[in-house]
């Protein structure tokens, strides 16, 4: 099944059911199809043509529905960017991926600018809140022409690539998984069953441009549900949703979930009504879900996914039980192995780099065959994350392998010390890394941001470690910060705490 097909169910039996929730817009099933639509049609008659890709860096708003639907109902390939990246990040993706139009709006007008000013290939940049002119198109100019696409002539199908996403980057220079509509809407399909999720009006507080978000709005298509969105995550409008919408359930990251836990005027509002919260894209750490749990009265389903595998991989779900510090089993579908460093499948129980199979697997990153061939191996997805798994088939993220740090010859795993400290009253949020020494290869290094109003010394947190840890494992310096670093989807950058750290200890 293609993408541009996940709102025809809905059209049919929930065509007038709102579909888009935004600020005080109500968008149904109907008219959500029909703009994007629209737009797919004034795509072509901009000259897109199947295959071509458009990249779309939007805050969330309608827009970026309507966009991905429309560029994918008129065969081309959507290439969604995180609209907080730095304009020569963005630069690199338009020249990597060859993008023929930009679509934006004033927010990010500039930063568009300043990243494809020295581009032979102009491409097209359309935005959605600026009036045509000044070499842009406004969005809804686009749509001038009154018809739909279902005439349109179409060739793509299910096996064509429908995203080009590129990674956050987090470990190295952003590469393009090339993703195809199979990959998505099975993907999505698999984890509406593994869940049995019912249509309901779900919160949409992940960025769109993000895999997460991204297949949690196809989900929500593909069951005819609604989806609120934020145009950032401001704690007083995700709570006054929650109690107006009646939310049973919704996706988030872990620093969402902190945030909301922390947030002071939590108990103003009626949470009653949440069943469920996703938690995905990084490790949630333990005693965050415990706490979640008991305030809220709701559970936490953490999951594990990645762009590769479009993205959902393994999750928890409705009736089985929770595993805290696991992130469940696999969806539909979807296959795991723990290996080791030959390949080989490792004991119940021993720690391995996580190997994945299924029709959610990428065919490879875009005009990158050398970085391909390093994770897909005889149809094998290798996801560079070491794991475990237990009796019970459950899967345990222990780190990712480029975050292990080696300290005289031993492994030693960041998440093992992080779990720790973030169980001392007074640590708000830990991370621990490795930064070179001469003695040792690595050393271990914690950097911590303190609770409000709470004090500790860096001495009594290497006490504390060393009374729930082995020796070699508890960190040899405790850096105090004000805010962890952290990506537009809310992941902390280890790669700048490494930098800074060792800029702050040599
Ligand atoms: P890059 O690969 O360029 O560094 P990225 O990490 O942001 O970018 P994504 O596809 O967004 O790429 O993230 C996938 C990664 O997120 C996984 O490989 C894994 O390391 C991490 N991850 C996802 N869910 C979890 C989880 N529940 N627990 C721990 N780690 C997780």
């Amino acid at each position: 099944m293609k993408l541009d097909h996940l709102l025809e169910t809905n059209v049919k039996n929930f065509g007038e059911y709102p579909m888009l929730y935004f600020q005080e817009e109500i968008f149904t099933n109907i008219e959500t199809k029909r703009i994007s639509d629209r737009f797919a049609a004034g795509l072509r008659k901009q000259g897109i043509a199947e295959g071509d890709k458009i990249m779309v860096i939007l805050p969330n708003c309608p827009e970026v529905i309507f966009s991905y639907q429309g560029i994918n109902r008129a065969g081309a390939i959507i290439v969604p960017v995180m609209f907080t990246l730095h304009p020569k990040e963005i630069h690199y993706i338009v020249a990597n991926s060859g993008v023929k139009a930009i679509i934006t709006s004033s927010f990010v007008l500039e930063k568009v600018r300043t990243a494809v000013c020295d581009l032979v290939v102009q491409p097209a940049v359309i935005t959605v809140d600026v009036p045509s002119g000044d070499q842009v198109l406004n969005f809804y100019d686009v749509l001038v022409d009154k018809n739909d696409s279902t005439e349109l002539p179409i060739t793509t199908t299910e096996d064509d690539t429908a995203v080009i996403l590129y990674t956050s980057g987090t470990t190295g220079s952003p590469k393009g998984v090339l993703l195809t509509h199979k990959n998505l809407y099975t993907n999505a399909e698999n984890s509406a069953k593994h869940n049995e999720t019912e249509r309901g009006t779900i919160l949409g507080v992940l960025p769109l441009a993000h895999v997460y978000g991204l297949t949690i709005s196809n989900i929500t298509m593909l069951l005819g549900g609604s989806i609120v969105i934020f145009p950032n995550f401001n704690l007083a409008e995700v709570f006054a949703a929650i109690e107006k919408y009646q939310v049973r359930s919704f996706s988030a990251v872990p620093a969402m979930i902190h945030a909301m836990l922390s947030y002071p005027d939590g108990d103003k509002y009626d949470t009653s009504s949440l069943e469920w919260i996703g938690s995905g894209s990084a490790p949630l750490p333990v005693v965050l879900l415990n706490a979640f749990q008991s305030k809220f009265n709701a559970d936490i389903y953490e999951g594990y996914g990645l762009s590769e595998a479009a993205p959902i991989v393994t999750a928890h779900r409705k009736g089985i039980q929770i595993k805290p510090g696991s992130v469940g089993i696999p969806i539909p579908g979807v296959e795991i192995k723990i290996v080791d460093d030959e390949g080989k499948e490792l004991p119940v129980g021993e720690v391995g780099e996580l190997i994945v199979r299924g029709e959610n697997v990428t065919q490879g990153y875009f005009n990158n065959s050398v970085e391909t061939d390093k994770i897909l191996k005889n149809g094998w997805l290798h996801t560079g994350d070491m794991g475990r798994l237990d009796e019970d088939g459950y899967l345990y993220i222990v780190d990712r392998k480029k975050d292990l740090i080696i300290r005289g010859g031993f492994n030693l795993y960041p998440r093992d010390v992080e779990e720790i400290l973030n169980r001392h009253e007074a640590v708000s949020e830990a991370s621990v890394i490795g930064i070179p020494d001469e003695r040792m290869g690595e050393e271990m290094v914690a950097c911590v941001v303190k609770k409000e109003g709470n004090e500790v010394s860096a001495e009594e947190l290497i006490r504390y470690c060393q009374e729930h840890l082995a020796k070699n494992k508890t960190p040899r310096q405790i850096l105090f910060m004000g805010a962890l670093p952290r990506n537009g989807v809310g992941k902390i950058l280890k790669t700048h705490l490494r930098q800074n750290a060792a800029s702050v200890i040599s």
